[in-house]
C-alpha cells in the first residue's frame, strides 16, 4: 500500500506533534501523530490503522494507478457532458473602481492580443470537434471589463458564430461602457456581441463608481439593447 497522491498535510491546531491529513480526492480528513506520516509512507502501520486509512482514501494499492484512474475519470466526466463551456478573459483592466474589488493586484493594463484571440477560436473549435457529443457551446467573455476590448470580443464572437453546435455567448460586464460601445457598433455586430440567446451579467442592485468618478454603472433595466 502507498500514500495517496491526492493528499495535503497540515499542522494540527490540537497539539504540536499532530498533523491533519486531507484527501483532495475523497474530501476526508484525519488527525494523526506526526511520527505516523513516515510510518504510512513506509507501509509499517498496523492492519487496523491501514483499514481506516484505506477507507478514507489515504492509502492506495498504487499511487501511479490511482493517478491513471483519476485521468480516466475526468475524461469520462468530460465525455458525458454535452456542453462545452469556457470563460474568455479579454483583459485584466477595468474602468470601475469598486471599493470592494476582489481582483486585487491582478488588475492592470493587460490585454489579450489578436494572436491569442485566434488561438481561443482554434481551441474552442478543436475542443468541440474532439468531443462528438457536444451540442451546446457556451462562452462567457470576462475581464477585467470585457467591453474594454470591443474589437477582439467581436472578432472572436464572429469567428465562432457559424459553428454547427448551438452557441451561446454571455458577457460579464460592469455595464458602464455598454451604451457607448453598442452605439459604435453596426447592428449586426451588436447581435454578435450580445446575441438574443446570451445573457448580460450586470450588477442589478449595486451602483458602482468609475475610475474617473464621472459615471455610474447602470442598472440592467436602464439599458436598451
Ligand atoms: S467591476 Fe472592476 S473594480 Fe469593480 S470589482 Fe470588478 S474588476 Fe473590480
Amino acid at each position: 500500500m502507498e500514500l495517496s497522491a491526492y493528499q495535503k498535510v497540515f499542522r494540527s491546531g490540537t497539539g504540536p506533534s499532530s498533523l491533519v491529513l486531507f484527501s483532495t480526492k475523497m474530501a476526508s480528513t484525519i488527525i494523526v501523530p506526526e511520527s505516523m506520516l513516515n510510518e504510512i509512507r513506509e507501509g509499517v502501520v498496523t492492519e487496523e490503522e491501514a483499514e481506516i486509512l484505506r477507507d478514507l482514501g489515504f492509502l492506495v494499492q498504487s499511487s501511479r494507478k490511482e493517478k491513471a484512474e483519476m485521468r480516466y475519470f475526468i475524461d469520462e466526466l468530460n465525455g458525458a457532458d454535452t456542453i462545452f463551456a469556457a470563460e474568455v478573459v479579454m483583459n485584466l483592466d477595468c474602468n470601475l473602481a469598486c471599493r470592494y474589488c476582489f481582483e486585487g493586484q491582478r488588475k492592470g493594463e493587460f490585454y489579450m492580443t489578436e494572436e491569442t484571440a485566434d488561438q481561443v477560436v482554434k481551441f474552442v473549435e478543436h475542443s468541440v470537434r474532439s468531443r462528438s457529443n457536444v451540442t451546446d457551446v457556451r462562452l462567457t467573455f470576462y475581464g477585467g471589463e470585457p467591453l474594454l476590448s470591443p474589437g477582439l470580443l467581436t472578432h472572436i464572437s464572429e469567428k465562432i458564430q457559424n459553428r454547427p453546435s448551438a452557441m451561446k455567448k454571455d458577457t460579464a460586464t460592469g455595464g458602464l461602457l455598454l451604451p457607448t460601445e453598442l452605439s459604435l457598433l453596426p447592428s449586426t455586430r451588436r447581435k454578435s456581441i450580445l446575441p438574443a440567446s446570451g445573457r448580460l451579467q450586470l450588477p442589478s442592485t449595486v451602483r458602482r463608481i468609475s475610475t474617473t468618478g464621472l459615471g455610474r454603472s447602470p442598472q440592467a433595466r436602464d439599458l436598451s439593447i
